[in-house]
């Protein structure tokens, strides 16, 4: 199939049947895996400020809960489909059992453009959305957390409004919630945190310093911000850094706490003083020793991968290379860390809050963030290992790890022959 032609869920399906093949795992492992266990589909009315009701689409997607409740974010964006979400979810599965977490993958969106919506209609579409599914979603049986365009204030409508509907406060269905309500500390840097411990190791493995590199940030939301000022910390040095609308491009290296500054000034990294505007292709073609595609899916592809000159690619997004752009940096022998490894720091600190919640005993910050830590580190180990003793890449040991982790729940449930 071609490039073009190929979807996510497609992707994800390809990733799922080549690593059951690998693994020899019985017919039913993919069977079962191939699609989600559940998946809603749901319209929410919602009351415009200018008084018009507006119908939204939202989804979630609640992929297999063979090791435990499904887990996974909700995005509010404007361009997303049923088999887009199907998909994620799919990846959370894997995300989710590459660090060992006990729970299956969940992901949900809403199609909307929250930035051209008041704080009040996002309220009420958080609320409605919540109205739609609350029946399906749970501490015990799928935990959304915050996601691309979703935050901590959503999260918190939402648990309030599923608290509404149980008549009881339940905290813990949500994850990435303001401290105040049950939060973690630690949850909201996580993702970019975990992605720089992945860069650290990867690093160390192939002999680079990271006091004399360079690094090149794609995204600079959530994720991408907080690897951005990790990466600083760690000695790198930022050159260039790119969203939807415009890039910040200086080879002397780029301040990130003055960037994040100026982008919640203006809105846009574009414009930042020193700095020029670069493409999309430029960005991810340039000399640098880091690359970290952190927004949306199918950003590395074969127009662009053949001119990557990093080093190491970590994928601090969901699901950024296409297969054909996999293997392209492969064969150019570049490290690439891949997103269910490289991006799995916010779940493992939901986890950590979910936890938390559950037993309504808080954690320092410095706890969560030694205990992230070890997760990712020994995480990155095994998978290395892997993919050294089966000379195989990254991305394909970090599936082996993950569907044979799903699988012997399968077994140990009496779902398999
Ligand atoms: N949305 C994040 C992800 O894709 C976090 C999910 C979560 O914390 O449940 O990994």
């Amino acid at each position: 199939m071609s490039e073009k032609t190929m979807n996510v869920f497609e992707i994800v399906q390809e990733q799922i049947r080549q690593g059951c093949e690998t693994l020899g795992a019985e017919e039913a492992v993919y069977e079962i895996l191939k699609q989600p266990k559940r998946f809603l589909q749901v319209n929410i009315p919602v009351r415009m400020d200018d008084g018009s009701v507006k119908v939204f689409d939202g989804y979630r997607s609640q992929h297999t809960d063979v090791l435990g409740p499904a887990k996974g974010g909700l995005r509010f964006h404007p361009i997303v489909d049923a088999d887009e979400v199907k998909a994620l979810s799919m990846w959370m599965t894997f995300k989710c059992a590459v660090v060992g977490l006990p729970y299956g993958g969940g992901k949900g969106a809403v199609c909307c453009n929250p930035k051209e919506m008041s704080p009040g209609e996002i309220e009420r579409l958080a609320r409605g959305f919540i109205r739609a599914v609350g029946n399906f979603i749970g501490p015990e049986v799928d935990i959304p957390a915050p996601d691309v365009y979703t935050n901590p204030q959503i999260m918190a409508w939402m648990v309030d409004e599923y608290s509404v509907l149980q008549q009881r406060n339940s905290f813990g269905v949500m994850t990435g919630k303001p401290l105040n309500i049950g939060g973690s500390l630690g949850r909201n840097t996580a993702t970019g945190r975990g992605c720089v411990y992945t860069v650290r190791e990867a690093a160390e493995r192939i002999g680079l310093d990271l006091n004399n590199s360079t690094t090149v940030l794609q995204g600079f939301g959530n994720v991408g911000s907080f690897a951005g000022q990790f990466m600083q910390e760690e000695g790198s040095t930022l050159i260039a850094v790119r969203e939807i609308d415009g890039a910040a491009y200086n080879p002397d290296g780029l301040d990130v706490n003055k960037l994040m500054e100026y982008r919640a000034e203006h809105g846009t990294v574009k414009g930042f003083p020193g700095s020029k505007d670069l493409s999309n292709d430029e960005l991810m073609n340039l000399p640098c020793d880091i690359l970290i595609p952190a927004a949306l899916e199918n950003q590395l592809t074969s127009r662009n991968a053949g001119g990557v000159k990093a080093k190491i690619v970590a994928e601090a997004a969901n699901g950024p290379t296409t297969p054909e752009a996999d293997r392209i940096l492969h064969d150019k022998g570049i490290l690439v860390i891949p997103d269910i490894l490289s991006s799995a720091g916010g779940v493992t600190v939901s986890y950590f809050e979910w936890v938390q919640n559950l037993q309504h005993f808080y954690w320092t910050e410095q706890e969560v963030d030694e205990r992230l830590e070890r997760i990712i580190v020994d995480a990155f180990d095994s998978i290395y290992s892997m993919s050294k003793e089966h000379k195989v890449s990254m991305r394909n040991a970090a599936y082996l790890v993950a569907i044979d982790r799903v699988a012997q729940a399968m077994k140990a449930r009496g779902w398999l022959g």
